[in-house]
């Protein structure tokens, strides 16, 4: 059964106000404690923390290096359709979207991951739209079964499953899951999602818990930053990731930065985020989860991503295209976003080693799964 709820902590709007009226002592308190509980949290999120950000993000460096070493684990996405039944409003693949639709053959998928793997990868991310018509279990079991041989891990972000469904998955060789919230705050969310499945915010809200209850290795957790209001999200996030780091302990809970960009529509992120902003973040989460994977998107420019990446990011997607069939085959579909940083991996990869990082393209092995994860075979 799936626990986690937001009603233990202040609604929306009172945490706001409460963000909002931190003072400068109080996070000067929070950063000689270390930034690890609640209400430190809460307070390196304020406006009153910006200040301290030169300080945040050096303590961030020191303590990601710390738990992580200096490596870079190098990841690439795989979209498999775009097919999509929901209409968030934000998205390229919303299904008002008249463009090219298109799901890929399992040869096709084969193809693409071919191409994938002679990057160097061995870590990928199946991604696509949320339609069960299009992309059924049976599908992704059969990519991953077909994919298992080239990679190790191999994730999926495609439409909430039941956890039954991820014990299927994991069975054909599934090591993880991605799955955003988009926002934690119950009424912008259902003002930018208003119709099809995703409507339903707690199904959405349960999804990590039931993929971790199904023994999945790693599971990715995020919000759509400029949704809403990034501090509010930010904290409650927070807060939902301590859960499950503490109810599901052989899983490894990741997240990831998405922010919004335009995708073709004339849609405006309504709570836009600057770059400082975002930057505290990141470090104010580090401080409150210093042994969570953080996860770096192209969809930042190379500039932006070049400063970020010694602020607490262990993982990045490099060459990344977000179209199924994008790699190569000759009609690609319809773009999820658009991706900003497109240099080929190789040079994303000579960056990192320039910056002192070590790139690392795989750190699990099929094998060790037996030792880890009794759930995954229908135990624990
Ligand atoms: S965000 Fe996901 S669910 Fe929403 S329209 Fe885009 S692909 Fe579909």
């Amino acid at each position: 059964m799936c626990q986690f709820s937001l009603e233990p902590f202040p609604a929306p709007a009172a945490l706001a106000e409460e963000i909002m009226s931190v003072s400068a002592q109080e996070v000067e308190e929070s950063l000689a404690r270390g930034g690890n509980e609640a209400r430190d949290l809460l307070r390196l999120l304020s406006p009153a923390a910006a200040p301290y950000l030169e300080t945040m993000a050096q303590r961030a460096h020191a303590l990601t290096q710390q738990r992580f070493g200096r490596v870079m684990k190098l990841y690439a996405p795989l979209y498999i359709s775009n097919e999509c039944t929901n209409s968030c409003v934000y998205c390229g693949f919303n299904r008002k979207q008249k463009s090219a639709r298109r799901t890929l053959s399992l040869e096709e998928v084969w193809q693409q991951a071919g191409y994938l793997a002679q990057q160097g990868f061995r870590n990928i991310l199946l991604v696509s739209g949320e339609s069960r018509q299009h992309v059924p279990v049976e599908y992704l079991a059969a990519c991953i079964r077909r994919l298992k041989p080239l990679f190790p891990e191999i994730s999926i972000e495609v439409y909430p499953l039941e956890t039954e469904e991820y014990r299927l998955l994991h069975q054909a060789g599934l090591f993880g899951l991605t799955v955003y919230q988009e926002t934690y705050i119950p009424a912008d969310y259902a003002r930018f999602h208003p119709a099809g499945r995703k409507r339903c915010y707690a199904y959405r809200l349960d999804t990590p818990e039931r993929g971790a209850q199904a023994g999945l290795r790693q599971v990715g957790l995020g919000v759509l930053i400029g949704l809403a209001d990034f501090r509010v999200d930010a904290f409650y996030l927070g807060m939902h990731m301590r859960y499950l780091e503490k109810k599901y302990w052989r899983t490894v809970f990741g997240l990831s930065f998405p922010r919004l960009r335009q995708a073709g529509l004339a849609f405006q992120p309504p709570r836009p985020v600057n770059d400082r902003e975002l930057v505290q973040m990141v470090v104010a989460l580090r401080f409150f989860l210093p042994d969570a994977p953080f996860a770096l998107s192209t969809r930042e420019p190379e500039a932006l991503r070049t400063n970020l990446l010694p602020l607490g990011f262990t993982l990045m997607s490099a060459g990344s295209r977000t179209t199924p069939g994008g790699y190569g085959l000759a009609k690609p579909g319809l773009a999820q976003f658009h991706v900003e940083d497109e240099r080929p991996v190789p040079m994303i990869a000579a960056e990192l080693i320039q910056h002192g990082f070590e790139v690392v393209w795989k750190d699990w092995d099929a094998d060790f799964d037996h030792c880890v994860s009794p759930r995954a075979r229908g135990g624990g």
